[in-house]
């Protein structure tokens, strides 16, 4: 995963002061939460979690409409508007705005889907919803979750007034290889276990110009501070679903990929070039396999270092 040098920082700021955890006590509970409400302010400040950013066309029905740090996506089908991820709680309405500039409506979202439910993601599902009235399908893991704004989530759970959100409703539970269709767009749900117990990678084909294109939204890789991959209380067998769905994420081969940050896939300099090379522009199968080969080399460096091997990335 290449982080902004910003981010960066902030990890490292917040890694660097603990040495390994097997020759150290655990952080206690008030420390955690001091360390996490200091990770989800930096990083929504640092990477513009908050900040309005310009809808994009980025190939046939698939639309960008998500603010300057959160990847958001539309696609419009002949039945309605299906959204994937909403960005954080006060998101919502910078969504809808960026799809009425696009020349949609947002009453006409029919589906809401998410790659997890956390702040970040699911926040503004329960605003689009009740603007809506769309239906929102959740793999089975997260729907707990989601429907109380996060008190349930693993890790964030005892800290949810800090990394909590608005609860929804789920009305369709999802399992791994499950389809959500509409009109003539037909979405496939993944089961990526691993940031979240029920943290999905989409999959779908759209067409443009006549031609078809796989598109990916890999999920799932990511460990956030604290996560404590070598044995999480809350979480056994965290470790083992991270490498499942390292070589899971390895096998799949999309042409376009997005994913749920924005930083993490270039999306500057892929709308920059789309300007003159159209939807080749965002079609990067290399740099999909680079970036599932970093998170997970990031997810092993994280291991070693908990687990104190000898030179570990620190
Ligand atoms: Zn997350």
């Amino acid at each position: 995963m290449k982080l902004l040098p910003s981010l960066g920082l902030v990890l490292l700021l917040l890694a660097a002061p603990a040495p390994p955890r097997a020759q150290t006590q655990a952080p206690t509970r008030d420390q955690l939460a001091k360390d996490n409400k200091l990770f989800i302010t930096l990083a929504s400040k640092t990477l513009k979690w908050e900040e309005p950013a310009e809808p994009v066309r980025i190939a046939g029905p698939l639309y960008f409409v998500g603010t300057q740090g959160l990847g958001v996506y539309l696609i419009t089908t002949s039945d309605g508007l299906v959204l994937i991820n909403t960005g954080m709680p006060s998101s919502g309405p910078m969504i809808a705005a960026s799809i009425r500039k696009l020349g949609f409506k947002p009453e006409d979202i029919k589906v809401l889907v998410t790659s997890h439910a956390h702040a970040d993601h699911a926040g503004g599902i329960a605003y689009l919803k009740d603007l809506s009235g769309g239906k929102l399908a959740m793999m089975e893991a997260d729907i707990a979750s989601m429907e109380d704004g996060g008190k349930s989530d693993f890790h964030y759970g005892t800290d949810w007034k800090v990394m909590g959100f608005p609860a929804a409703k789920v009305d369709r539970v999802l399992r791994d290889g499950d389809t959500v269709k509409l009109g003539d767009i037909v979405l496939t749900a993944l089961a990526t276990p691993g940031h979240t117990r029920g943290d999905t990678t989409w999959t779908t084909t759209i067409v443009d110009g006549g031609k078809a294109y796989v598109v990916v939204w890999p999920d799932g890789m990511s460990v956030n501070p604290g996560y404590a991959l070598a044995g999480h209380p809350s979480y056994p067998g965290i470790a083992d679903d991270f490498r499942r769905t390292a070589a899971r994420l390895e096998l799949l081969k999309p042409d376009i990929w997005l994913v749920s940050h924005t930083e993490r896939f270039d999306i500057e300099g892929k709308r920059t070039r789309a300007k003159t090379q159209g939807v080749a522009a965002w079609v990067d199968p290399e740099g999909y396999r680079r970036y599932i080969a970093a998170q997970r080399q990031a997810f092993e460096d994280e291991m070693n270092r908990e687990l104190g091997v000898e030179g570990a990335v620190k």
